[in-house]
């Protein structure tokens, strides 16, 4: 009987170990036919007119595809790729080459799903099998203990019903060797010029310089956790915002698949044996576990969680401010902490998990601007976009999430003075207040004009005063949620 012939389609899942599609194959003894297609609709634009993909994170794809390619050809295989809809390409490939099955990692959003659909249209007319494998997650749905349909809708009963009652798989291995493949044209890994956009500047004052790819994801995490052994102080280090180690940094490649979530548990739990176990160890399964609710809330809720009125349903009447939304893209507001952070973002593709919560805050409830034209400002820029995530947290943010407790916010200006006690922050993004000393940085609007003169800093020019009233501008917002809350 002649090999059976597989086409391993690769998406978000751009690595070797722990990869259901590659493994089964291998273990079919199948000949396997890797794939990658750059799809043209990632690189148009969102719908407020941003760029879908920004050069971030179309310069950490690029890596992450060469080095997948080098990888499998390492192995003695080789990736090929191309440019287009892959429910196109696909088909088309599969039956020049004779392909028995096509192989694949499942999504579970909109845009991703109705790709799958169409690809599983086209190849059954070609009577060409699918088989599509679950595998983003730290717990495989198989494992769970409920339906997705009955995914409770509040993180902590997940987490605990998870962690009761469902076991973490062990990673898959990596092959050892692959088939070689048959002769054919590879295609070319495209130039970011040719997806229309120019390859980032590296800031020197970036918190890391992410490069894309299996082969960085393996060396951060061991950096991370075995080399400067900062996983036994994570809990304590995370809320940070400034340095590549106050947190793991591993979203980038977690989004793109270069690692996955069960080798990271596997690594933890080595970690606890060979090191410590404590707190910290366990809370970086802790944020896991969020990224995994994420996951299966949208599988639960399908396009729910991109409405305005979110999960919730809640129809609050946002404004569309392009000028102080323009304020807050920029850092503008004045109000240092979202100032720093979204510079940060701007300049480098990332910001931490305290700047996120803090900037979607002041957004949302002290601008009450449209939550999704943020949403869709971090789909454009972050290094680390992963569609669930994002959305999910912007949900959670805006009070329109399946957890919403009703109207809370940020304050920013103390979040500021707990978290960057000495500013050291802020002045690494904002150098025009750099010799404003102590605690006075975080709410420069304050500054009497003998205190700005010693400071070498003209409010209203130098930097902006305030764009709104905290409180008020609070106080404003909370009404209006609350109306929409009450009409429902
Ligand atoms: C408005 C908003 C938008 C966000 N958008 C994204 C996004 O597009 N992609 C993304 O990966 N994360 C997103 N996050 C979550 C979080 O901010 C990042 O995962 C985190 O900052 C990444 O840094 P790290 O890898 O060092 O995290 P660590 O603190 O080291 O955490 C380890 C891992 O846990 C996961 N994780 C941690 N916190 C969260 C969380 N709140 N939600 C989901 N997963 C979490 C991530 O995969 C992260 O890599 C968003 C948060 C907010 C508030």
């Amino acid at each position: 009987m002649s090999k059976q012939r597989i086409l391993i389609w690769f998406r978000n899942d751009l690595r070797l170990h722990d990869h259901k599609p590659i493994y089964q194959a291998v273990q079919e003894q199948a000949q396997i036919i890797p794939v990658y297609c750059f799809d043209q609709r990632e690189f148009k634009q969102t719908s407020f007119g941003f760029p879908k993909t920004g050069n971030y994170r179309a310069q950490f794809l690029l890596e992450s595809v060469a080095d997948l390619k080098k990888s499998l050809q390492k192995l003695g295989s080789d990736l090929i790729i191309y440019w287009g809809f892959p429910e196109q390409i696909i088909p088309h490939l599969a039956q020049k080459l004779k392909i028995d099955s096509v192989y694949y990692h499942q999504e579970v959003t909109a845009e991703e799903l109705k790709v799958e659909q169409a690809l599983k249209q086209e190849l059954q007319k070609l009577k060409i099998q699918v088989n599509s494998f679950w595998g983003a997650t730290l717990y495989l749905t198989e494992d769970l203990p409920f339906e997705i349909s009955q995914i409770p809708e509040l993180y902590t009963n997940f987490r605990k019903q998870v962690e009761a009652k469902s076991t973490i798989e062990n990673p898959l291995p990596t092959p050892k060797e692959l088939p070689s493949l048959p002769s054919i044209e590879l295609g070319q890994i495209p130039q970011i010029s040719d997806l229309g956009l120019t390859t980032p500047i590296f800031d020197k004052r970036a918190v890391l310089n992410f490069k894309g790819g299996e082969t960085e994801a393996l060396t951060r995490l061991n950096q991370y956790f075995w080399q400067l052994d900062c996983l036994k102080e994570y809990k304590e280090t995370r809320n940070g915002m400034l340095g590549a180690n106050y947190s793991s940094k591993f979203s980038p490649w977690l989004a793109r698949g270069c690692i996955s979530p069960r080798y990271i548990y596997e690594q933890v739990q080595k970690y606890e044996t060979k090191r410590i176990k404590n707190d910290s160890t366990y809370w970086l399964i802790f944020e896991l576990i969020w990224r995994d609710f994420f996951h299966f809330i949208c599988a639960k809720h399908g396009n729910k969680i991109f409405y305005q009125s979110g999960l919730q349903g809640i129809d609050i009447p946002w404004k569309e401010d392009w000028k102080r939304f323009n304020l807050w893209q920029e850092g503008k507001t004045g109000y240092p902490l979202v100032d720093a952070n979204m510079r940060e973002l701007a300049a480098t593709g990332f910001m931490s998990n305290r700047g996120r919560q803090n900037v979607a805050s002041f957004l949302t409830k002290n601008l009450g601007i449209n939550w999704q034209i943020g949403a869709e400002w971090f789909e454009s820029l972050l290094v680390d976009y992963d569609v669930c995530s994002n959305w999910g947290n912007w949900n959670y943010t805006a009070g329109v999430g399946n957890d919403a407790r009703g109207f809370r916010y940020f304050n920013i200006p103390k979040q500021s003075k707990y978290y960057d006690p000495k500013g050291d922050y802020l002045r690494h993004w904002l150098p025009e207040l750099a010799l404003i000393p102590g605690s006075k940085i975080h709410e420069p609007w304050k500054l009497t004009s003998e205190e700005q003169k010693r400071y070498q800093i003209r409010l209203g020019t130098d930097y902006p005063y305030p764009v709104v009233d905290f409180f008020k501008s609070v106080k404003a917002n909370e009404k209006i949620y609350n109306n929409a809350i009450n009409r429902e």
